[in-house]
């Protein structure tokens, strides 16, 4: 039986349909617009929509679950979906409405855990035993793939690096804690950085390229989050001990990351003297939340026993 998987993102939902035999190629893959300001019953008849252009082109019938990847978290204790920046799926019964209109079994995970579900299983992660997916941009969520197996965690959060606290940092952060990694690295939080030096507003690759050609603001920047980076890595590197770190989202595009510097600014908080974790680029691009939707049934655990990930963040990839 052919798996469907879709992204329901706060601006398109992407679905794919894959033949467990092939699961790195996609039979077929299409994209509408989420429209979610239409309101709750607008975006659930979009999915609907969707699962049906996507049975005609491919030729395959609908399967007995769907697996879908989305920002947010269904909470374990009410079963509501809260936290997306699809405002409209807040508060909302998402998984038993999508399963009542589609007429299947739905299994929900937050994106960034199908982000590492996918690198870890044919991206860039693959044949690694232990393999972290990072989507650093926007936000900072993060996935731990276990010999393929998502690891989700007692309250769901296994992963969740970018709410961990930083030193010396105060900034005020929207989980209601200060100092936070998300809001010191995330691509905002690095762009109120330079604001805040220059009185200029620039994107991240703008002051990246700056850096490049001597501006000192921009230079201190990248130098932030180099530093930063390391620190707020080797947290997640003493625990689990990764055979690779894969970085999704807009700053994990950045080449310094992947430099030299970088794995020194990493081993300095790391407790061992050497560092031979690998830092990978995805391979998948915006394929991996499809690829990873489609995957959920076979390979989480959480997804298998609830149906859902009681993720306790919000991530936006980007
Ligand atoms: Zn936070």
């Amino acid at each position: 039986m052919n798996r469907f998987g879709i992204d329901l993102g706060g601006t398109k939902i992407e679905g794919a349909v894959v033949d467990p035999a092939r699961p790195d190629r996609a039979l077929c893959r299409l994209r509408v617009p989420t429209e979610s300001a239409r309101g709750y019953s607008h975006v659930i008849s979009k999915v609907v929509r969707l699962v049906g252009m996507l049975e005609r082109e491919s030729g395959a019938g609908r399967p007995a679950w769907i697996g879908f990847g989305t920002p947010g978290v269904i909470d374990p204790s009410s079963g509501v979906l809260k936290n997306s920046n699809s405002t409209c799926l807040n508060g909302r019964r998402v998984r038993e409405d999508l399963a009542a209109a589609l007429g299947v079994e739905v299994r929900i995970a937050n994106d960034a855990n199908c982000f590492a579900l996918a690198e870890a299983a044919f991206g860039a992660g693959r044949s690694r035993s232990v393999v972290v997916g990072l989507i650093l941009g926007t936000g900072c969520g993060g996935g731990v793939v276990v010999d393929g197996r998502v690891l989700d965690g007692l309250h769901g959060i296994a992963g969740e690096w970018g709410h961990n606290p930083m030193r010396g940092e105060r900034t005020p952060c929207y989980c209601g804690r200060r100092g936070c990694v998300e809001t010191v690295i995330s691509g905002p939080a690095l762009e109120r950085f330079y604001r805040g030096l220059t009185g200029r507003s620039l994107r991240l690759p703008e002051i990246a390229g700056r850096a490049g050609r001597g501006d000192g603001a921009a230079r201190a920047t990248l130098r932030r989050l180099k530093a930063k980076f390391g620190e707020a890595i080797a947290a997640v590197i003493n625990i689990l001990d990764p055979d690779a770190v894969v970085i999704g989202g807009g700053v994990g595009n950045l080449d310094m990351l992947y430099g030299e510097e970088t794995r020194e600014a990493v081993l300095r908080h790391v407790f061992n003297t050497e560092l031979r974790t690998e830092f990978l680029r995805p391979e998948l691009g915006d394929s991996a939340g499809v690829f990873g939707a489609a995957m959920l049934t076979a390979s989480s655990r959480s997804a298998a026993r609830q149906g859902g990930s009681p993720r306790g963040r919000r991530t936006r990839s980007d």
